[in-house]
């Protein structure tokens, strides 16, 4: 379900993994932070290389003076925390305030919780920022129904919706008959 972000390339202009917004440019939320750096480096780069020719068009003058002020931005900072958020640190967040929810969600939901869950979910998937994750998400979310009637049932769907995520980035599956003790109760000693 989940796009691999490093499906979403141009393979002739970025380095692999950097994924492109829908506004043209490199889209942060969508590509690692270790990609993007390596796009800023390379924009610096091109930069400096390009820095002694003379007879630039104003064009390619214009261009580059937003790319320098991209890769000053960016490529400075990629170890700080407090940096707008990668692909990575807001998957992790995103993951922990959804699985926080269905670890709170009642036991047996009245219909206005149900309810109230599923235009979450629904609305959740359109406004993501990785666009690509979004996309997949809300396919996902069309092929294999959200189950709300129960705690249980919509923790164990979310496990498995994020288990999807995990197979299409190559990662390990959770077991999700363990949801609840990861984050409901903690771990059993
Ligand atoms: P995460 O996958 O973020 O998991 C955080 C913690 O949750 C883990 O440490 C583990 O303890 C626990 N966990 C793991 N799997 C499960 C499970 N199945 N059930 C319960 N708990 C679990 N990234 C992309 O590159 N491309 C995508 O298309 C993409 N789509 C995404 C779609 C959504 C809706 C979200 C929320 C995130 C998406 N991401 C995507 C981000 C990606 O899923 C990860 O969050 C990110 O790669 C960081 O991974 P991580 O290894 O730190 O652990």
């Amino acid at each position: 379900m989940a796009a691999d972000t490093r499906e979403h390339q141009q393979p002739n202009e970025l380095p692999k993994g950097v994924v492109i917004g829908k506004d043209g440019k490199p889209c942060r939320s969508c590509t690692s932070k270790r990609d993007f750096s390596s796009w800023a480096q390379m924009t610096k780069s091109s930069l400096k290389s390009g820095a002694g020719s003379t007879g630039a068009a104003t064009g390619a003058v214009v261009g580059a003076s937003t790319a320098a002020a991209a890769a000053s931005t960016f490529s400075q900072t990629p170890t700080t925390d407090d940096c707008p958020a990668d692909v990575e640190t807001l998957g992790r967040s995103t993951w922990t305030l959804l699985h926080s929810i269905a670890a709170t969600y009642p036991k047996t939901p009245s219909v206005s919780q149900q309810s109230d869950l599923k235009t979450f979910m629904g609305v959740f998937s359109r406004l993501y920022p990785c666009w690509v994750c979004a996309e997949d998400f809300q396919r996902y979310m069309e092929k294999d129904h959200i189950q709300v009637g129960s705690r249980d049932e919509f923790g164990k769907w979310l496990c498995e919706a994020h288990n999807a995520v995990n197979v299409k980035l190559g990662k390990n599956t959770f077991d999700c008959s363990k949801w609840e003790e990861r984050w409901r109760t903690g771990w059993k000693d």
